[in-house]
C-alpha cells in the first residue's frame, strides 16, 4: 500500500513538472514573437476577439472591460463582445 502511494506521488510530481515545462515553453515562444515584431519595426497588431481580425493598435477600437483592455475593429464588435460577456 505504501509503495502504491509513493508511486502516485511521483506520478503527480512528474505531471506537475511536465505542465510547468509546457507553460514555460509557451511563454518563451510568446516572448520571441513579440521581440520579432518589434525588431521589424511594424506596428503592434491586436486581435479582435469577436471577428478574429488583426488590427493595428492605433486603429483599433479600444475598450476597457473589467479592468482589462480589449481591442476591436469597430464599435459594433465591442458591443457584441459585451453582449456575449453578459450572457
Ligand atoms: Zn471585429
Amino acid at each position: 500500500m505504501l509503495i502504491r502511494l509513493f508511486v502516485f506521488i511521483i506520478l503527480f510530481y512528474l505531471l506537475y513538472k511536465i505542465i510547468n515545462v509546457f507553460k514555460q515553453s509557451r511563454f518563451i515562444k510568446n516572448e520571441n514573437y513579440q521581440f520579432k515584431s518589434s525588431s521589424i519595426g511594424a506596428e503592434d497588431l491586436v486581435k479582435d476577439p469577436v471577428c478574429n481580425k488583426y488590427i493595428p493598435r492605433s486603429q483599433a477600437y479600444k475598450r476597457e472591460i473589467l479592468g482589462k483592455d480589449y481591442y476591436f475593429c469597430s464599435k459594433q464588435c465591442s458591443d457584441r463582445f459585451i453582449l456575449e460577456k453578459n450572457n
